[in-house]
């Protein structure tokens, strides 16, 4: 039997096999389960993250012949003939090649007839966004009204260039990069079943150079086991990517932080001696210093990356905030410009030179050399410098060695909390209490937006002023665990583009703590969304100044007495805007 590549031979075959992407799998699993089928979806994402698996798995499960939910049989003729992409009823659609009025046309025309054997036609538009305005118009009309036995997949890396009105007849999921972690999880699991050997550091330079496609990095896996003959080998990675291993970065970083020039010429000098891809190597050291930054801030977050967080960290007590930007700044600068040196390896060489000129010389202290270069632990200062590992005690960012001992260490990190707005004020404590629950994750109480929170909720959405304004407009419908269903007027439906959606639906996503997912539908404003409560709120309490005007018996002996009258209009309730 021929070679299959990995990336296709590990292709998930069922929901449950899909990494990385829950919050996805999850709403669809449930959907089906419960047989609620939504006639279009949109699933974005960057390149190599499972937009086109995700939507396979869908259309097995929407067709097998042992019943529709989410567990597809994998073994029915109808599952078997999906997987070898000979199925009839399941259309794949380039769209960047056939974007066309004519193609839509002939497409669209293929929607009415029932499918040949199976429950539904499944219409997998990839790279949807390609379709060119005509085109989107003559989907729009079918997906307006969709035939029963029809279903759309649109699959994007650009969301955003899919007209408002399209993406409001969809279901849409955003699908996310995996992490490090993730794609590390995975590579392995995968080489161990293929029986190959592999050390930590290859598989965490695969993982690095896929940049959170499984499938980029499944691809590089497989032109190393060529590469490594069959023996992954952290060296061996190097040498096929043209890259250099963490070990080798930190090095260099380290000579830089201690300002040693010495150890950075010798280290630059037997890095020339390898083929190395300098760009590549810059990027590699502005992500470390990216780390370094981090660390300092929040040593905590460097959880989910795949580099050694002990060095890191130790690298980081080394430099101040502002040290550590100016470094980050001059590599970036000087990979924009190492192409105009001599020749790139030069330009390289002067950018390290340079960040070392900016690292101040009162670094290159014994101590400093102490905690960097000695590897064994023999006394109490080094003691001291493990301590400082811990992420949790030490996570003020730690300013230069010899700082005068009077400055306090700890610095007054907690900012004044921004004074409430008036809104907030409203606060339904209930809700306040759950989340904070929530927060904590101590409890697993789970809060669920309804009819009588969400105008509260949606007050406490952290949403910019143009995606709040028209999210006002919204009503809330129901909800499946992770979809929420809102309305909204039509006309306001169009206005509201995919940037909008994004940012309400990652803000509901952290208000409950959560990946959901919105989807909209149009229907009339209804009294029940914020934008009406809030002009309900003004006309009362307008009313209420009125009566208040009309009621002063001051104001009624004025009026008797001039014979005058009250102009409604003129009336402002004092603390309105
Ligand atoms: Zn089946």
């Amino acid at each position: 039997m021929s070679y299959q590549v990995l990336a296709r031979k590990w292709r998930p075959t069922d929901f449950s096999e899909v990494v990385g992407q829950e919050h996805v799998v999850k709403a669809l699993s449930n959907a089906l389960d419960q047989n609620k089928i939504h006639q279009a979806y949109v699933l974005s994402g960057t390149r190599g993250v499972g937009k086109t698996t995700i939507a396979r798995i869908l259309s097995k499960s929407l067709n097998c012949e042992k019943g529709l939910d989410s567990k597809p049989c994998h073994e029915c003729p109808t599952c078997i003939s999906i997987s070898e992409g000979s199925f009839m009823d399941f259309q794949e659609i380039d769209a960047a090649s056939s974007r066309g009025v004519d193609d839509t046309k002939q497409l669209l025309e293929t929607v009415m007839y029932m499918p040949s054997s199976s429950r539904y036609k499944v219409y997998l538009l990839d790279e949807v966004h390609m379709l060119s305005p005509q085109s989107f118009n003559m989907l729009l009309k079918t997906l307006e009204e969709p035939p029963e036995h029809v279903s759309f997949i649109l699959a994007t890396t650009l969301p955003e260039k899919i007209p408002a009105t399209v993406l409001s007849r969809c279901l849409q999921f955003n699908l996310k990069n995996l992490t490090p972690t993730q794609l590390n999880e995975r590579i392995k699991i995968i080489l161990k079943e293929e029986g190959i050997s592999f050390d930590d550091g290859s598989i965490s330079q695969i993982a690095r150079a896929g940049r959170g496609s499984l499938r980029d990095c499944l691809t590089i896996t497989d032109q190393a086991i060529a590469y490594c003959n069959g023996e992954l080998t952290d060296a061996g990675i190097s040498e096929m990517l043209g890259t250099l291993s963490f070990d080798h970065v930190n090095e260099l970083l380290t000579s830089v932080i201690s300002n040693d020039a010495k150890a950075l010429l010798l280290q630059l000098r037997s890095i020339s001696q390898l083929s190395v891809d300098y760009m590549r190597l810059m990027d590699l050291i502005l992500e470390t210093i990216q780390h370094l930054a981090v660390a300092q801030i929040s040593p905590e977050s460097l959880l989910d990356i795949d580099v050694k967080k002990e060095e890191i960290i130790l690298l980081s007590n080394q430099l101040t905030v502002d040290e550590v930007q100016i470094l980050y700044q001059i590599g970036l600068l000087a990979k924009r410009d190492m192409d105009l040196a001599p020749d790139i390896a030069s330009g390289f060489e002067m950018a390290l030179l340079r960040m070392l000129a900016f690292v101040p010389k009162e670094h290159n202290k014994e101590g400093f050399k102490k905690k960097l270069s000695t590897p064994i632990v023999e006394d109490n200062q080094q003691e001291e410098n493990l301590s400082n590992i811990n992420p949790i005690q030490d996570s003020a960012p730690r300013s230069k060695e010899q700082e005068p001992i009077e400055e306090p260490i700890e610095e007054p990190v907690e900012e004044p909390v921004e004074e409430p707005v008036e809104e907030a004020a409203i606060i339904n404590t209930e809700l306040d209490s759950v989340r904070t629950a929530d927060e904590t994750a101590a409890s697993k109480v789970k809060f669920l937006i309804d009819d009588s929170n969400w105008n509260d909720t949606f007050k406490l959405l952290d949403l910019d002023l143009g995606t709040k304004q028209l999210a006002s407009h919204c009503s809330f419908v129901r909800t499946d665990d992770s979809i929420i269903y809102l309305s909204m007027p039509e006309e306001k439906l169009e206005l509201f583009s995919g940037k909008h959606r994004q940012r309400l639906q990652e803000s509901i996503s952290i208000f409950l703590g959560h990946e959901c997912n919105v989807f909209f539908e149009s229907g009339e404003d209804s009294n029940e969304s914020p934008n009406t409560i809030k002009a309900a709120e003004k006309d009362k309490i307008r009313l209420e100044a009125e009566n208040a005007i009309k009621e002063d018996p001051n104001v009624k002996i004025l009026l008797d007495s001039l014979d005058g009258k009250i102009i409604d209009s003129s009336i402002e309730p004092r603390d309105s805007k």
